[in-house]
């Protein structure tokens, strides 16, 4: 066991819950290397966790945080691969590696799959203990608080539009949400495959920055019809490809919007998780539902290549010390932001 310390969520609730606590934490496995954190990228994902989900049980007592840069203090016995003071980054897909779901390179579906942050101990501390195949030479093109950004959202997005609904270019791509951190990605990612992307946001200041992004519309879901707009700019077409993590508030919408042959994928139900589907234009227009769980590591590698060409860029609203952990939290449950905030982690 090593000292250390962090935030600790031990019941689920408000903000007040993320307690500052000292840990006692088992030392790396012969697989596995301790981390000394330096920045963590904060994900809606740490809001359930910090909050709870009906019906769903978290492995609490938890330290939340699933994006983390830092540097390898410790290495286990068996790792021969990654040196002591290492600049990292670290994959939050936790996997077997030994199920027929990683073997054939598909770790998003592993039978024991896992999220850093979620199921086992994240990044919200001075330490992290991590099997050392989640561990990535950290890429230079970036300041280790910009690469904080990428993981958890870039893997999620590239699996949503490449992975599951194998964007062509020349298709379009509506992206729900612009300002979040999926979308943010998601925009990126489109427009560095060739599609032409439309999204959807709450505010005009967020209209601006998504089309600085490289987003060739935007449009303010709570002043304008926006699938109007959109049938009217494509011809009343549709769109080829619909990314939707908003749920119940968009979905209703996003099959609307979808062009024969087109694809919605889901990677999560911000507004909640239970929708009713009118069946008609499923099968009229042949539109397939695609449900998205974060990626595999072969897209990871390959997203870490293409910011390390600077092919992406990072979007970061807020960078904060890890003191103020539930400051970010309001200000991403308040959605005033867009983009990332990364906690910065400083020790006194
Ligand atoms: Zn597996």
């Amino acid at each position: 066991m090593f000292q250390t310390e962090g935030f600790l969520i031990s019941e689920h609730g408000g903000s007040e819950k993320l307690v500052w606590t000292p840990l006692s934490l088992p030392d790396p496995g012969p697989e596995e290397v301790k981390i000394l954190v330096q920045y963590i990228g904060l994900n809606h994902l740490d809001l359930w966790v910090r909050r709870g989900v009906p019906g769903h049980k978290f492995p609490l007592p938890l330290i939340p945080g699933s994006d983390v840069v830092g540097v390898v203090e410790e290495v286990g016995s068996s790792v021969q691969t990654i040196l002591v003071g290492s600049h990292v980054i670290v994959n939050p897909v936790l996997s077997c590696d030994r199920c027929n779901a990683c073997f054939s390179g598909q770790h998003q579906l592993c039978d024991s799959f896992g999220l850093l942050g979620e199921t086992r101990h994240g990044g919200c501390a001075f330490h992290l203990v991590v099997p050392f195949r989640n561990i990535s030479i950290l890429p230079t093109s970036y300041s280790a608080c910009e690469m904080a950004s990428f993981p958890l959202v870039f893997l999620t997005a590239w699996h949503m539009l490449i992975g599951r609904a194998q964007l062509r270019p020349t298709e379009t791509v509506l992206v729900h949400a612009a300002g979040s951190g999926v979308g943010t990605a998601a925009i990126q990612i489109a427009k560095f495959f060739g599609a032409k992307v439309f999204t959807t946001v709450g505010s005009p200041e967020k209209m601006k920055k998504a089309l600085e992004l490289g987003a060739d519309y935007a449009f303010n879901y709570q002043q304008e019809d926006w699938v109007q707009k959109v049938r009217e700019l494509t011809r009343k077409k549709g769109v080829d490809v619909v990314i939707d993590h908003v749920g119940k508030d968009t979905f209703p919408f996003s099959l609307k919007v979808l062009a024969k042959g087109g694809r919605l994928v889901t990677c999560g139900a911000t507004t909640g998780a239970t929708v009713e589907i009118d069946l008609r234009p499923i099968f009229f227009k042949g539109i397939s539902i695609l449900g998205s769980t974060m990626g595999n590591r072969s897209e990871l590698t390959t997203i870490f290549q293409l910011i390390e060409k600077k092919a992406f860029r990072p979007v970061i609203a807020e960078v904060l010390p890890l003191s103020q952990l539930a400051k970010a939290h309001q200000l991403l449950e308040q959605r005033e932001v867009f983009g990332k905030i990364v906690m910065e982690v400083t020790k006194e």
